[in-house]
């Protein structure tokens, strides 16, 4: 039988989810063609953070892109939990940005402004403020950034919830199905093909994290990704000893409803390995444990690791791509959680021509490098 589809999706991840949800919600025939399982890369290997403020540093479009999607989790969770049946472990617990140098304290300070200005919540606690609100953060702390917006989800579970409201919403999953090439005809997209056949339809959207660029084609130009591999671990301390997620310059304790903590994370760019390092560990550990001693004594749970999808010029890839009907929705590098919730919502919109904003129609084009507006490095890697 011919499995032909409204929209095909190629990647199961967060975003891959997502969009599949959205479409679904709108009455869309909609299928998810997934190389290995639901959720199985990045998307299973995240904190969770929904870190909007903490993590983006100027105003522009992403900013505003980020914190929309943030903001949209407060309905969109209870919505997506009563669908699928899947608890996602939303809070809305805060984050510190904290500074050990006085360099730090004057960047954040920085932030501090920008945030305000742009009508967001934010406040600076002094050192004495800090260990009023964190008395287990110790160690040289010249202050922090307090940023009670942001918040968190259980990563794996948020991509199972997606997936799941998408499946009983009439989509389908195909799992360990790798989409091999792209169908083509007269410059139109028709399909996929996989080493279980084909699949038809005349949308389709690449939504396949760090291995995006691998699905070669001599004739259409797929933008190159940059593969940036992160490790992480986990710890339970016997008594909560931080209420807010706390980021410092190269690492992150996100504590967890289930009484866990999760210290993040690693960088090795052009890494595609799942292999987690001795001296990773150790560089994490030795880290969190200095900012907070109090985890000394917490039960050691596991490690793992997974892989960023990065573009060259650090925006995600959301819109159309060079081939009519070939979409992209990628390279949301550390952000894809929190983009998740925004990022399925804007890629049904532009698929039923219902995308009104031009901004973010340019800034996320696919294209934008091709045009020259970025640094387009030519090969896959
Ligand atoms: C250690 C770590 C911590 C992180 N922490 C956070 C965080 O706290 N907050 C946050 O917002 N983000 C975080 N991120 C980033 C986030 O995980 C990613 O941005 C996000 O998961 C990307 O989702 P995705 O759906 O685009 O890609 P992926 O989750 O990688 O999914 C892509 C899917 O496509 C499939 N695929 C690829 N090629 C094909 C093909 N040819 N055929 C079929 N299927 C294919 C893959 O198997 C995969 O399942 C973190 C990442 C890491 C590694």
């Amino acid at each position: 039988m011919k499995k032909a589809y409204d929209v095909l999706i190629i990647g199961g991840g967060v975003n891959g989810c997502s969009i599949a949800y959205q479409l679904a919600k709108r009455g869309c025939h909609t299928a998810v063609v997934e190389k290995s399982r639901v959720g199985a890369e990045a998307s299973s290997a995240a904190a969770g953070m929904l870190g909007a403020q903490v993590e983006i540093k100027e105003n522009g479009p992403f900013f505003d892109f980020a914190r929309k999607s943030r903001n949209m989790f407060s309905e969109l969770v209870p919505e997506l939990e009563e669908t699928s049946g899947i608890p996602v472990s939303y809070l809305r617990n805060g984050m510190l940005k904290v500074a050990q140098t006085d360099e730090e304290a004057s960047h954040l300070l920085e932030m501090l402004d920008f945030q305000r200005k742009e009508g967001e919540q934010a406040e600076w606690r002094g050192p004495e403020a800090l260990s009023v609100q964190e008395p287990n953060i110790k160690g040289e702390v010249k202050g922090a950034l307090f940023i009670p917006g942001d918040g968190q989800v259980k990563a794996k579970e948020l991509t199972q919830a997606y997936a799941r409201g998408a499946s009983l919403l009439g989509a389908d999953f195909y799992e360990y199905t790798p989409v091999i090439g792209l169908i083509q005809e007269e410059g139109k997209v028709k399909g996929v093909s996989t080493p279980a056949g084909s699949f038809y339809s005349s949308q389709v959207v690449l939504a396949g994290g760090a291995w995006s660029d691998l699905i070669t084609d001599h004739e259409i130009q797929i933008p190159p990704m940059v593969p940036v591999k992160g490790e992480c671990l986990a710890v339970r301390p016997a008594k909560p000893v931080i209420k807010a997620t706390v980021h410092a310059p190269d690492f992150y304790l996100v504590p967890k409803p289930d009484g866990s903590i999760i210290i993040g994370a690693t960088e090795q760019k052009g890494r595609m390995d799942k292999q987690v390092s001795a001296g990773s560990v150790q560089n994490l550990l030795s880290k969190a444990l200095r900012l907070v001693p109090g985890l000394q004594s917490a039960e050691w749970m596991e490690s793992w690791s997974g892989v960023r999808p990065q573009t060259t010029d650090g925006m995600p890839y959301l819109g159309a791509a060079s081939l009519e009907g070939l979409w992209m929705a990628t390279g949301h590098y550390r952000n894809g959680i929190l983009l998740s919730a925004l990022t399925g919502k804007w890629i049904a919109d532009l698929i039923d021509g219902t995308a009104d904003n031009q901004e973010w129609i340019e800034t996320f084009s696919p294209l934008r490098l091709k045009e020259g507006k970025g640094n387009l490095v030519e090969t896959n890697h």
